[in-house]
């Protein structure tokens, strides 16, 4: 009785090895009163859901993340996207902000100069020590020169 079982198994594998995954689930359901350890098997083996693991994080630039936006009235916040030597507006490869922002940051600060409160050739002395939003020496998207 038990190697006839056990020849029963045996084949059963056999034939499940080498036929479709389908049959395989029918011949196990059919035998489940025999043997249980084979259904058990067959649940395990099923996939198993789980987070996607290579989705990106989502990169919000700074003046997104805290809310702010440009203004040309808020000289202290527009200096800090200017070269202190050469007076010129760093480029987003540079400050990391999105399109958007940068844009708007470049016609506030257009706006500030022609409205006498910011300098085109350098930056005011005041705001020279003020702690820096990016280091220009290291930029966010290398560059060439
Ligand atoms: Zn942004």
């Amino acid at each position: 009785m038990i190697s006839a079982l056990a020849l029963h198994r045996v084949a059963t594998t056999f034939v499940a090895n080498k036929i479709s995954k389908s049959y395989f689930r029918t011949i196990s359901k059919s035998s489940s009163d025999n043997s249980v350890g084979i259904n058990v098997v067959v649940e395990d083996d099923m996939p198993i859901k789980i987070e996607n693991p290579y989705v990106k994080e989502k990169r919000e630039c700074i003046l997104c993340r805290l809310g702010i936006e440009p203004d040309y009235k808020n000289v202290r916040l527009l200096s800090q996207f200017q070269s202190r030597y050469t007076g010129r507006i760093y480029g987003r490869h540079i400050t990391g902000l999105c399109k958007h922002k940068q844009m708007r940051l470049e016609q506030e600060i257009a706006k500030a100069q022609s409205a006498g409160l910011m300098g085109y050739w350098t930056k005011e002395q005041e705001y020279v020590k003020d702690p820096k939003l990016f280091d220009p020496n290291h930029p966010f998207r290398p560059h060439k020169y």
